[in-house]
């Protein structure tokens, strides 16, 4: 039976999965590891293309149902919440990185998104599916209304890309909203700036989204401040590109 404060909408639908297992395109010698495996639907595909992969899952008794099904040298299992696992203490090979992919229960994506960002540099890419309306906001531009915390946060480490949309109807139980499968590729060199700082500078500006810049910041930053950043003071905080707002958190 799912549970519903795990986040559980088990994949059941094969086309969608065979979807996503393209997309990821596993290959034998990744150092894959997957959040919330759950029924193993994605896992056991996944399980085809690599040697060997890890699961983090929270849900206990998933983890005796993996155990029992799964050869332990094949499949690792951490019996962990996602949002407390240190991620680097998984081994990776000299010279490669590590694949992220996961179902992801909904109810901690953000957190879950930034708790990752910290091992971006460890990272060669992420995919996740995602409620539509959160990947929406992850790549979206400045000037667009779905601009925002998300959008600056991850876009200052990752390129980002919407693959494809999933309905309801691939999941069991359908969840209420319309899903999506997000690409996310670490960017070699992000602009220089301290993830806290750029935090709190974004933070703040996305708080009173209606006002202009200057008034959301005043108390951090004087008029002057901004002009040096090349910010105009009288625009929206919707408006302001990421370099601007990281030229921002580098004077904190
Ligand atoms: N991957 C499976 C699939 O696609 O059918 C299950 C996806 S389901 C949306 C989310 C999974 O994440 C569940 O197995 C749930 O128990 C697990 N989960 C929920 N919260 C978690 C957490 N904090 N850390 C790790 N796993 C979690």
């Amino acid at each position: 039976i799912p549970r519903k404060r795990f986040g559980q909408n088990f994949l059941t639908d094969d086309t969608v999965l065979y979807n996503i297992i393209r997309v990821i395109d596993p290959q034998p010698k990744d150092t894959m590891v997957e959040i919330g495996p759950g029924l193993a639907a994605m896992t056991r595909l996944l399980l085809e293309g690599v040697e060997q992969m890890h699961v983090v899952e929270l849900d206990r008794d998933l983890v005796e149902r993996l155990k029992k099904n799964f050869d332990s040298k094949r499949l690792i299992i951490h019996s962990a919440d996602a949002l407390q696992f240190d991620f680097s203490c998984i081994p990776v090979p000299a010279g490669s990185k590590l694949r992220v992919v996961g179902n992801l229960p909904y109810n901690i994506s953000s957190p879950l998104l930034f708790h990752l960002a910290e091992m971006a540099p460890h990272v060669q890419d992420q995919h996740f599916m995602l409620q539509k309306e959160v990947v929406e906001r992850m790549v979206a531009e400045p000037g667009s209304k779905t601009y925002g915390r998300l959008s600056v946060m991850l876009q200052w480490r990752y390129h980002m890309e919407l693959m494809f949309v999933v309905p309801p109807t691939a999941f069991d139980p359908p969840p209420r909203v319309d899903s999506a499968i997000v690409r996310m590729i670490p960017l070699p060199n992000p602009l220089p700036c301290d993830q806290a700082k750029l935090e709190q500078v974004v933070l703040k500006a996305f708080s009173q989204r209606r006002k202009v810049i200057r008034n959301c910041l005043s108390g951090m930053f004087t008029e002057s401040d901004l002009l040096e950043a090349s910010v105009d003071p009288q625009a929206r905080p919707e408006i302001i590109p990421l370099e601007q707002y990281v030229a921002l958190a580098n004077r904190l």
